[in-house]
């Protein structure tokens, strides 16, 4: 969807673009991430972090979440799927 800018499930393109995803805690409001161990066998493994986006169709719906600023290098030490 963020590729093609048209929805995968109706074919809409009257899309939302780079939506906030929120998490709040105790401190207060902020984006969702996600982590990854840059060096997961090390007794202090580094932890990289990624900011969510997501891209949401006006029509459906739908939604699809994107990590819009994990660096490169998060994914040349990480395990393959
Ligand atoms: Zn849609």
């Amino acid at each position: 969807m963020k590729q093609s800018g048209k929805c995968p499930k109706c074919g809409s393109t009257r899309l939302i673009e780079r939506a906030h995803v929120l998490d709040y805690t105790l401190s207060g409001r902020q984006n969702l991430k996600v982590a990854v161990e840059k060096n997961p066998e090390s007794w202090n493994p580094e932890v990289l972090t990624g900011e969510l986006a997501a891209w949401i169709c006006v029509q459906c719906g739908f939604t699809e979440m994107y990590c819009v600023d994990l660096l490169d290098e998060a994914a040349s030490d990480a395990p393959s799927p």
